[in-house]
């Protein structure tokens, strides 16, 4: 009996984790075959329009616009989809937490997807993806080692081969501090000041920078705060979604 019972824990928890490595059914609409079937992955919906994340009024094709660009260190934000979506953010959750090669394949098609989209409709400017390199908003090596992989640079290495662009991980966190995400939207500022630092020689290039959500922009303001001082010239934040 006792063997029986130890024999169905093991075969449970294989299906489990073949589950989670090679999901079969979408996670949207239940349909078997795979993680999110075709029907359901055009509800992911992409962001047409770009404006000025800060103000949420001005800006053209997702630059900052001119009052926003005096007060933050970027140049323009790029957001591909909402959070609001369920789809969307329970891919970007499960990303985040789980190493799952369909996961990423599926993020990866719709960053193309919103790419191509904005190509078409020229909704972005084309010239910030020339000389530009791409750098992921980095972990602080004690959770890197912990997660295992930095979310944002599998996301930034599918922008780098989608443009041709090379992927830089200079950009370092040197402090550990309390999770963004815990805190109150008020103390997000403070909280993320002198966390990151740069490692290599000046930059003289344009730069995305790229994470998976943004909720203030503190994080990214400060990365670009630290990246314009080694030398950036223009940056553009990319990320998947807005909390
Ligand atoms: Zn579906
Ligand atoms: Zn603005």
């Amino acid at each position: 009996m006792e063997i029986n019972k130890i024999l169905n824990h093991v075969q449970k928890g294989r299906d489990f984790i073949f589950d989670i490595l090679f999901p079969k059914y979408c996670l949207a609409c239940g349909q078997e075959g795979s993680m999110l079937c075709n029907s359901c992955f055009y509800k992911l919906k992409i962001n047409e329009k770009q404006i000025c994340f800060f103000c949420n009024k001005g800006g053209v094709k997702g630059s900052l616009c001119a009052i926003c660009r005096n007060k933050y260190h970027l140049d323009g934000i790029l957001i591909a989809g909402n959070y609001k979506n369920l789809i969307l953010s329970s891919l970007i959750k499960t990303l985040k937490y789980h190493f799952i090669q369909s996961n990423i394949d599926i993020l990866e098609r719709f960053i193309i997807y919103f790419f191509e989209y904005q190509k078409e409709t020229k909704n972005i400017p084309k010239h910030i993806f020339s000389k530009s390199i791409v750098v992921p908003v980095p972990l602080h090596p004690q959770r890197l080692r912990w997660r295992g992989f930095n979310q944002s640079e599998l996301l930034a290495n599918k922008i780098a081969k989608y443009f041709k662009l090379p992927l830089n991980t200079n950009l370092i966190r040197k402090k550990r501090k309390a999770p963004q995400a815990k805190l109150p939207l008020n103390k997000r500022t403070n909280n993320i000041k002198q966390c990151f630092q740069w490692q290599g020689a000046k930059i003289n290039k344009n730069i995305i920078l790229v994470d998976d959500v943004i909720t203030t922009g503190s994080t990214l303001n400060e990365c670009a705060f630290v990246l314009k001082r080694a030398g950036a010239k223009k940056i553009w934040g990319f990320v998947l979604a807005k909390g």
